[in-house]
């Protein structure tokens, strides 16, 4: 009899956005007058089409394909030079950052490599998560087997939380004791929140005291607005030695449905082995890549190279500030209601506190049957996002701007 993987059995099936579509269906089942006012501004996904450069890129890829001389099969399993070297250059170097190309590995999302990382590391490694926290980050580390059961309210054993609250500005700070791989969104999905450079100095040191690895998840880059908050965690000095960086085209680009992200692993990450030799972690990505994985389209990558022309990088900014301005006016629309609100200054989301004597879960209530707008509760992250709910600006900005109408006018 073959047996299973039994840590996926201590997974909590997939509760938050299964529940989220029961109360919405059930809500308009009970109330089909106003179905088709329902607006949803619960998952974290784009709505805008891709920019035209995108397009253009796509469709003279295509053509090239069905052509015998330009034809392309499989590619590098890391990302075609001309992409990691776009990469490299635009994202880092003309920032004065020193990541070379062959740092940069090509992927088919961040996602799937904040999964796929723990590939190269030992079990043992006692992993530090935000709380609230992307679930990603979680159940990964359950699944290879990291943690133990979960609890009541949900929060694994041999997992460490940060906890992320409104006294820390939902910026998680270096635990006491000793931890060896710990998870950093900046800025952040749920929260919005954006690590200053002090609190990500702090981090780097401590990684480097510890000899633990940071894994950077940047997904979010692009919405940074305010002049001190570091884009990249390599702005810290010290971080090639401690840090990996997660970047994607999802969230800039508007790529969740195109597909294209990059890793980047600094050749000078070192890494402990069971004999206590201390290796690089590079080859080992390279390996793993190579191994388990066989790059992403043609397609994909001429269309993510596309966002570094000129034309696409004024076309990325539009995009970007549209759905900033729609964060904007969330943001002044939470507070005129008299709520507490985190985040939607460098993230497309906002995090707003439910008035007291409500969870999260109760407000999502309240918020569906009385305003019909979907938020995803707070709760559904961590223990510490519980009285707390998410508002996603990835919408039209006509949809926007009746949330924001429908939220000031709800009495709470
Ligand atoms: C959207 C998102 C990503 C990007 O994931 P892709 O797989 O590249 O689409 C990564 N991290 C976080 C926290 C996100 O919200």
């Amino acid at each position: 009899m073959a047996l299973l993987n039994d840590n996926y059995l201590k997974l909590k099936a997939g509760y938050l956005f299964p529940e989220i579509g029961r109360r919405v269906r059930a809500f308009v089942e009970a109330n089909p007058s106003v179905a088709s006012r329902v607006i949803r501004c619960g998952i974290g996904d784009v709505t805008e089409p891709l920019p035209p450069a995108v397009i253009r890129a796509l469709h003279a890829a295509v053509d090239e394909m069905g052509v015998r001389e330009s034809f392309h099969g499989y590619g590098p399993e890391q990302g075609y030079e001309w992409l990691r070297h776009a990469i490299a250059e635009n994202d880092f170097r003309r920032h004065a950052l020193n990541v070379a190309d062959d740092e940069v590995f090509v992927s088919d999302g961040s996602k799937c490599d904040c999964g796929a990382i723990l590939d190269i590391f030992g079990d043992g490694n006692r992993i530090a998560v935000p709380d609230p926290v992307y679930p990603v980050y979680v159940d990964t580390n359950v699944m290879v087997g990291h943690t133990g059961e979960a609890d009541a309210n949900g929060a694994y054993a041999g997992i460490h939380y940060l906890p992320c609250t409104a006294a820390n500005g939902f910026v998680p700070e270096p635990p006491d004791g000793p931890v060896d791989i710990i998870y950093l969104c900046s800025p952040n999905n749920p929260t919005g929140a954006a690590a200053t450079r002090p609190q990500l100095e702090a981090w780097v040191r401590y990684a480097r005291q510890h000899g633990a690895v940071i894994l950077f998840d940047a997904a979010y880059e692009a919405y940074i607005t305010e002049p001190g908050v570091p884009h990249s965690i390599y702005e810290i000095e010290g971080a090639r030695d401690c840090a990996i960086e997660f970047r994607s085209f999802s969230k800039n680009g508007g790529f969740t449905g195109l597909r294209c992200a990059y890793t980047v692993v600094p050749k000078s990450l070192m890494a402990r082995s069971s004999t206590g030799e201390l290796r690089p972690l590079h080859p080992l990505w390279l390996r793993r890549m190579t191994t388990k994985f066989n790059g992403v389209s043609y397609l994909s990558q001429r269309a993510a190279e596309a966002l570094y022309s000129v034309q696409g990088q004024s076309e990325v900014r539009a995009l970007v500030e549209g759905y900033l301005g729609n964060a904007a006016l969330l943001v002044a629309a939470a507070r005129e209601a008299g709520l507490t609100v985190f985040g939607g200054v460098n993230a497309p989301y906002v995090w707003v506190g439910t008035p007291s004597g409500y969870t999260s879960w109760q407000a999502f209530d309240k918020i569906l049957a009385e305003a019909h707008v979907v938020i995803t509760p707070g709760s559904g992250f961590g223990s510490q996002g519980e009285g707390w709910f998410r508002v996603s600006a990835f919408n039209s900005r006509s949809n926007v701007e009746e949330v924001a109408r429908r939220l000031k006018a709800l009495r709470w």
